[in-house]
Parts: structure tokens; C-alpha cells; sequence
């Protein structure tokens, strides 16, 4: 007589794939695995999206809310519906599906957030009580976080030496797993659908957002063979110089499927060096991005309070602006400075904003505008389908001089000259600033130096057709760095 397989449940949670999954595969090996997926309150409220107090909220922006829906619908497609989606506390549901299926393991990647890595350890205490285990595996870092330290055992605060002395002489990252063969639970009558999780808006705003992007483990993939088959200056092999110019198609887009684990970093790192022999200057610095995604985790792990607390505490007395007029202007793409309102809505039409605009924008809210930079935060994380909670407020402590290893404050980026140099030909400021089309490429950056006459035949008129700037790039700009200056003193 044989004895029925054990039953291990599989919670998924930022690993939504099936490739290179190890916790997924320790719960394959010899058992029947139940995946799971649970929506907690803790995680995604949507009563957050009337805008309550969003600079406070740690869930699912709108946008990445969206991107979630459809990542779970395409994996429960790809586990023939045998997903299990659970809405409600976390605890309560585990113990409940562990009683009424003999589940007495359950199988986790672990986070390398603060808040979760606590929220996990008591959640494994309270399930040994029960005589649960909860195994956690690493899967979504390439690094253990213990292995990069400095010489006297305390984590880097600088990205090169942690990447370039900590990471590159730690062990390597370990080859990508196969997907392991799955031996699934039969669904059960008390799962949800993915539509009863509610994470869609009920305007729909998200479907021209989503139906850019194939938001699936398989999309992830065509996504990476893309960047890296691409020849010919496209994708990887020209990343290292193509990469700063947004209408070109050097970066790989893969931010979105790394935030929700339907690639890997393994993958990510190791599948092009498959591809190319001979590891270049390209893959070397695609490589190298990889490591500021691990850096912004090391981050957040020394410094939990990133969201919302300077890391150099002499920010914390920064008299920041406040005018919502020039905040709203910023969000809506509505600055005067076609660049950056190409970028705010890059963000907004496409869920996605490229890296060099990211950096423009929010030099622009931050030194030209004095908005302080946890609005620039609070904006990305609701707007972008990458947000993450590491890598996004890493990204605006390092934009507003307040973070560990930041951009120095005297750094304004200038957005006439930044447009001229990494949008040369114009032809992503006119994608997005379509009413500037006819604007001859000399006045492109800086419509408001042109004469009336160019103006008139470009059939624009300030203010009517494209808003006047909201500042003078000049002068706020010495405004901003006597007020920077004023701080380091
Ligand atoms: P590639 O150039 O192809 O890079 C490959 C991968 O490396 C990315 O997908 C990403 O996972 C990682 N990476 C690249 N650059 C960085 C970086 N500077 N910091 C950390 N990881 C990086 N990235 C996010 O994933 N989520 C965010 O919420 C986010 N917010 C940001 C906010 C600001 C103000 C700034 C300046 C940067 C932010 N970034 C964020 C980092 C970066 O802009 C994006 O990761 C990148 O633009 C994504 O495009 P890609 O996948 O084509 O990148």
C-alpha cells in the first residue's frame, strides 16, 4: 500500500514565476504543492488610492496593483488554474489551508524587505506553534546580504566598493534552476479569482497601460532574449552608450518582471554571458546596474526608515516649498520644460519612465522647484509599474543629495541642455510633447526662447498650446544651490 504524497504549500509572493525559483522547487521535491497567493491588508489597501495619505502607504501603488493583477493571472494560466488566491490575513489563512489539507510545510522566497523580513519571522514562529514549518529560501537577490560586508563586518554605504570589492569578490551568483516538475493540488472550492482580489481601478485608465506590455514569465523572457540577441547597436550591444538616450532601445525593461520575480536576477545575470562569449563593456555595466538593485536592498536593510527619513540627518531640517500648483504641474507633464514633461508622461501613458528621465524629473522637482523629494516618492510609487520599495526610494534619496552615497547637491541637472545632449534628434520629447511636433529641433528644449514668428508657424502659442515655464532654470537653480549650500555648512 502506498501512502499518500505530503502536501506543501507554496506562497508565492514577489517570485511570481516558475523558472529559477528555488523555494518553489524545494516544495516540489516529493510533494504535492498547493500555490498560493495572498493578498493581505498589509500589502495592497486600496482605500489608499482616493489619496488619502499616500506618502505613508507601503502597498501597491495603482499602477503596480494593475501590473500584479495580470502577473498572477498569466501564472495561474501557466499552473492550469491551480493557483490559489486568498484574500485577508496572512496567518489565519496559512493555518486554515495547512488543517484541511495535511499541509505541514510551507515554502517561501524570502524578502529582503525590513518590514516583511519581520513580518515572516513571527509568522514562522507563531506557524511552528502549530507544528508548521515555514522554509524560507533566498531567490530574488544575487547576493546574500551577509556575504558583502567590509573588511570590519559592517555593511557598504558606498555603491563601488560594495559592488566593485563587496559583490565581484563574493562568491558568484549561482546558475538559474530549471523549472522543477510540479505535481499540483486539485483547486479548491474556497479560492478567489484573480478579478475578486480587486486590484484593477474601476475607471479604466490601465488598459492602454497594460496592453503595452506582455505582463506575464513568458513576456520576461522574450523581454531579456530581445535585449540580448539584439545586434546592430540595439538592446545590449550598445548598452553602455544607448542606454542614456530615451528614444533609444539599449536598456532591457526588465525593472517591472525583476519587482515582481517573473525573472530573475540569475537569469538577468547569467543568460546573456550564455549568449556572448566574450563578456564585454556592455554586459559588464548591464551587470553593474544589476548591483545598484542590490545596493538600493542593502539600503533599505541598514537605513528600514528609507521612505521617509533623510539618510543624512542633516536634510531632516531642509525647508522644502510647498505649492501644489507646482506639484500638480510636475505630475501632469505641465513644467514648460518639454523634456520633463516628456518624461512625467512617459510615466503616466506608459507606466514606465526611462532611467535618464527619472534623474531629469527629479532633479527638476527637487533643485528647481524645492518640492521635497518624498512627493517625487509618493508620485513614482502610485505611477510606476516597477515601483520598488527599495530601488524607488534609494533613487529619489540619491536625486535629492539625502542618501548614503548621493548626487552631490551642487549637481542641478539642466533640462535644456540635458534634452539637447540625450534626446538629440527630438524624436522622444515630440512622442510625448506631441504639440511641440513642429517645433524646429533649435527651440525644441526651450520653446520659450523662440522667436514669436517660429512660434506662430509651429502653431503654438504659450501658454494656450504649451505652458510657459513654471520657473526660470536659471535662477531657481541659484536658488537651489544657495540653499543646499546653506545645509553643508
Ligand atoms: P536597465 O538599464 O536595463 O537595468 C537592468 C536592471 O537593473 C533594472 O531593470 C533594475 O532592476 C536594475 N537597475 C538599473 N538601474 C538601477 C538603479 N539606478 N537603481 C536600482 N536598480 C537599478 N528602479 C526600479 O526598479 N523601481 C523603482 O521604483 C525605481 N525608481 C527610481 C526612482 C528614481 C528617482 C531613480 C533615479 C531611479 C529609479 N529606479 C527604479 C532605477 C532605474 O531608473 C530603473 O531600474 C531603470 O530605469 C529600469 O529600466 P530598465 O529595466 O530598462 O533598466
Amino acid at each position: 500500500m502506498t501512502s499518500n504524497p505530503s502536501v506543501t504549500i507554496h506562497l508565492f509572493r514577489h517570485d511570481l514565476r516558475l523558472a529559477d525559483n528555488p523555494a518553489l522547487c524545494h516544495a516540489a521535491d516529493g510533494s504535492v504543492v498547493l500555490p498560493v497567493y495572498i493578498l493581505s491588508p498589509e500589502l495592497y489597501d486600496p482605500s489608499h488610492l482616493g489619496g488619502e495619505n499616500p506618502v505613508q502607504h507601503d502597498g501597491y501603488g495603482a499602477a503596480s496593483a494593475v501590473w500584479l493583477h495580470h502577473a498572477l493571472e498569466s501564472l495561474n494560466e501557466t499552473l492550469n488554474g491551480c493557483l490559489h488566491l486568498y484574500k485577508g490575513e496572512v496567518l489565519k489563512t496559512l493555518t486554515h489551508l495547512c488543517a484541511s489539507t495535511g499541509a505541514e510545510q510551507i515554502t517561501l522566497t524570502t524578502s529582503h524587505l525590513p518590514h516583511e523580513r519581520k513580518a515572516d519571522e513571527q509568522l514562522q514562529q507563531q506557524l511552528a506553534q502549530e507544528g508548521i514549518s515555514l522554509v524560507q529560501i533566498d531567490g530574488n537577490l544575487l547576493w546574500s546580504q551577509d556575504d558583502v560586508l567590509k573588511s570590519d563586518g559592517t555593511p557598504y554605504k558606498v555603491f563601488t566598493p560594495f559592488y566593485r570589492r563587496g559583490c565581484l569578490s563574493a562568491p558568484p551568483p549561482r546558475e538559474p534552476l530549471d523549472i522543477p516538475q510540479l505535481s499540483l493540488h486539485d483547486r479548491r472550492d474556497d479560492a478567489l479569482s484573480v478579478k475578486d482580489l480587486g486590484l484593477l481601478p474601476s475607471h479604466s485608465w490601465d488598459q492602454t497601460l497594460s496592453a503595452q506590455w506582455d505582463i506575464s514569465e513568458r513576456g520576461a523572457h522574450k523581454m531579456l532574449e530581445k535585449f540580448v540577441e539584439s545586434a546592430d547597436g540595439e538592446g545590449l550591444d550598445d548598452y553602455a552608450e544607448g542606454r542614456n538616450f530615451p528614444a533609444k532601445t539599449n536598456s532591457s525593461r526588465l525593472s517591472a518582471y525583476l519587482k515582481f520575480g517573473q525573472i530573475s536576477a540569475h537569469t538577468a545575470w547569467h543568460y546573456p554571458a550564455q549568449r556572448h562569449e566574450d563578456i564585454d563593456k556592455n554586459l559588464d555595466i548591464f551587470r553593474s546596474e544589476l548591483g545598484w538593485r542590490e545596493f538600493s536592498y542593502s539600503l533599505i536593510n541598514q537605513f528600514p526608515a528609507l521612505k521617509s527619513t533623510p539618510l543624512q540627518s542633516k536634510f531632516s531640517a531642509f525647508e522644502w516649498e510647498e505649492n501644489q500648483t507646482s506639484l500638480s504641474a510636475w505630475q501632469q507633464g505641465m513644467t514648460g520644460y518639454p523634456i520633463v514633461d516628456a518624461g512625467m508622461r512617459e510615466l503616466y501613458q506608459t507606466g514606465f519612465m526611462h532611467n535618464r528621465l527619472r534623474m531629469i524629473v527629479g532633479s527638476f522637482l527637487v533643485k528647481n522647484l524645492l518640492l521635497d523629494w518624498r512627493h517625487g516618492e509618493a508620485w513614482f510609487w502610485d505611477c510606476l509599474f516597477d515601483a520598488d520599495a527599495a530601488n524607488n526610494r534609494a533613487g529619489w534619496q540619491w536625486i535629492a543629495g539625502c542618501g548614503a552615497d548621493a548626487a552631490p547637491y551642487f549637481r542641478v541637472f539642466n533640462p535644456i541642455t540635458q534634452g539637447q545632449k540625450f534626446d538629440p534628434e527630438g524624436k522622444y520629447t515630440r512622442r510625448f510633447v506631441p504639440e511641440l511636433k513642429n517645433l524646429p529641433l533649435k527651440y525644441l528644449f526651450c520653446p520659450f526662447d523662440a522667436p514669436k514668428d517660429i512660434l506662430q508657424q509651429a502653431g503654438i502659442t504659450l501658454g494656450r498650446d504649451y505652458p510657459k515655464p513654471l520657473v526660470d532654470v536659471k535662477t531657481s537653480r541659484l536658488r537651489a544651490l544657495e540653499r543646499f549650500s546653506a545645509l553643508s555648512a
